[in-house]
């Protein structure tokens, strides 16, 4: 059946931060919204640990910060890493300084269960219409243009449902991302797999670091080891691709065989049981799981979060990545509904900054790999950016030609190779200042230009969101490039602003 109430300016696919955040944005300027969501929330989903530009910054926006600051969730300073060339444990804290560390240069360890469900109800009050239990089934096109969407309902009814936009923020399993065009890359560099579960009883680090994500490298890949309230812990393996086999047969052996072979996990878990019952009672495990789509929208058709692409969870980019992705397409989306800006201007300023922010994580995160030293470890071996790595340079300027390659500097993966080597050597070095330090800041890691790139939009957003019209005019990304108006629900032109 043809849905009767009509239809809709947006209808959003998917009910995870990205979608959730997107229809809050675009309805809070007044337009029609339906959020199809799959599941009966709330449901299941990895990806807890949180940076500060989601929490402060998107959720602030969104009207949903004071709420998150109340529901309990374990408070993030920044992370506490078994990593590089150095036996000992660093520190980092997301607060540039000592003296400046704020309220807001913090984030949080969260319970998926609950966050997705805090955003997903301030959607519904920000006058989204949500509907649970709801599949979309296909998209619909006329006349080169995306058009709607086929759901079934709950009771197994069949719909469908016209929009001026279809937003894809399905996540990974996106059934309908194809649509758009392009096609789905997956990263060689970060072909892995990830086995996870949760503990009860885990030790936690020493105050004022109890809140901190833990990443320990060992030598058959990494641990993270996340805590989410006083006692529960989560905690995963990230390993081969090639490891897939050791897992199909017994998880539970095969991940405390892991953690047998990472001292700094074992200590941490000595006194530990894992949950056996419940959501948490499950082990899980995630492959490929990197990948990005050669083109993130056609006229009537937008991609956001996981849908669109995803890399490498040791940095907690995801949440970032689907918010931050939902904020520039909802500017987009705003501003063409409003008559401001035509679509093909809009929406290629959402793809080039969405696919910088990707590019700059995507770079960030191969340096933190270059840096581990394990020469005898096939998988840290796989992660040295050398002559083997060659297709994934490649890739990597094809990710980031035609928008971003001049800012870049490249042109060909020769020049993507000497500029990876030389900045993952700055990011090493700045990380040494860090090691055995417990009360660091960010600031040493800011003199590493990979780390820097990876949080200024980020901050800058935050910044925006916290001053309002005192944050001035940002200056454009692009040359003749949009910039976000005051309230930070469009774009403008910057010679306008
Ligand atoms: P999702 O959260 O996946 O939400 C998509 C929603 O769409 C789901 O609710 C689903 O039910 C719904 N849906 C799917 N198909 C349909 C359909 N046909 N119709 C209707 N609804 C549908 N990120 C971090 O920030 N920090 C971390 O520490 C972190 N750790 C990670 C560890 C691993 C091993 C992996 C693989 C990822 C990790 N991530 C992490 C990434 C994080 O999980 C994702 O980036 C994030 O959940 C993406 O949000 P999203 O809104 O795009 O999609």
């Amino acid at each position: 059946s043809s849905d009767n109430h009509g239809d809709f300016d947006v209808v959003v696919v998917g009910g995870g931060p990205g979608g959730s955040t997107l229809a809050t944005l675009v309805a809070m300027r007044g337009h029609r919204v339906l959020l199809l969501e799959k599941e009966s929330f709330p449901r299941y989903q990895i990806g807890e640990s949180l940076l500060p530009s989601t929490v402060h910054g998107v959720c602030r926006l969104t009207g949903v910060a004071d709420e998150l600051a109340e529901a309990g969730f374990t408070l993030k300073r920044g992370g506490t890493m078994r990593w590089g060339a150095n036996p000992d444990p660093w520190t980092f804290a997301f607060s540039v300084s000592q003296k400046t560390a704020g309220r807001t240069s913090t984030a949080f360890q969260v319970e998926r269960m609950k966050f997705d469900q805090i955003l997903l109800d301030n959607a519904r009050r920000k006058g989204v219409d949500v509907r649970e239990r709801c599949t979309v089934i296909d998209v619909t096109e006329d006349g080169g243009r995306v058009r709607g969407v086929t759901y079934t309902d709950a009771d197994g009814a069949d719909h469908r449902v016209n929009a001026a936009y279809i937003v894809d923020a399905s996540g990974n399993g996106s059934r309908i991302h194809k649509h758009v065009g392009g096609t789905r890359e997956y990263s060689e560099f970060f072909r892995s797999l990830a086995l996870f579960g949760y503990f009860e009883g885990g030790k936690r680090l020493p105050a004022p670091n109890s809140g901190n994500i833990l990443c320990a490298a060992f030598e058959s890949g990494w641990f993270w080891y996340i805590p989410l309230s006083d006692t529960l812990t989560s905690v995963g393996a990230v390993v081969r691709r090639e490891d897939a086999e050791k897992i199909q047969g017994d998880p539970e052996t095969a991940l405390l065989k892991l953690v047998d072979e990472c001292p700094l996990v074992k200590d941490y878990l000595s006194d530990a049981t894992r949950v056996t019952t419940g959501e948490y009672g499950k082990l899980r495990v995630r492959k490929d799981y990197s990948y990005h789509n050669t083109t993130f929208w056609r006229p009537g058709m937008v991609l956001i979060g996981d849908a669109a692409c995803f890399v490498d969870p040791v940095f907690s980019s995801g949440v970032h990545l689907a918010t931050y992705s939902a904020l520039l397409a909802a500017r987009s989306i705003n501003s063409i509904l409003a008559g401001l800006v035509d679509e093909e201007t809009a929406l290629t300023e959402f793809e080039a900054r969405y696919r910088r922010e990707y590019s700059v994580f995507y770079e960030f995160l191969m340096s933190f790999y270059d840096m581990h030293v394990d020469e005898n470890s096939y998988f840290w071996s796989a992660k040295k950016l050398t002559k083997n790595t060659h297709g994934e340079l490649e890739s990597f300027v094809e990710l980031v030609a035609g928008m971003s390659a001049s800012e870049f500097g490249l042109n060909d993966a020769e020049s993507a190779a000497l500029r990876f080597k030389k900045r993952s050597a700055e990011f090493a070095d700045a990380v040494d200042e860090l090691v055995g330090d417990q009360e660091r800041s960010m600031m040493p890691l800011f003199k590493s230009s990979v780390v820097r790139q990876a949080m200024q939009q980020g901050a800058q957003e935050q910044t925006r969101v916290q001053l309002g019209a005192e944050a001035g005019v940002d200056a454009p990304m692009f040359p003749d490039g949009l910039v976000p108006s005051e309230d930070g629900l469009l774009w403008v032109a910057s010679a306008d602003a």
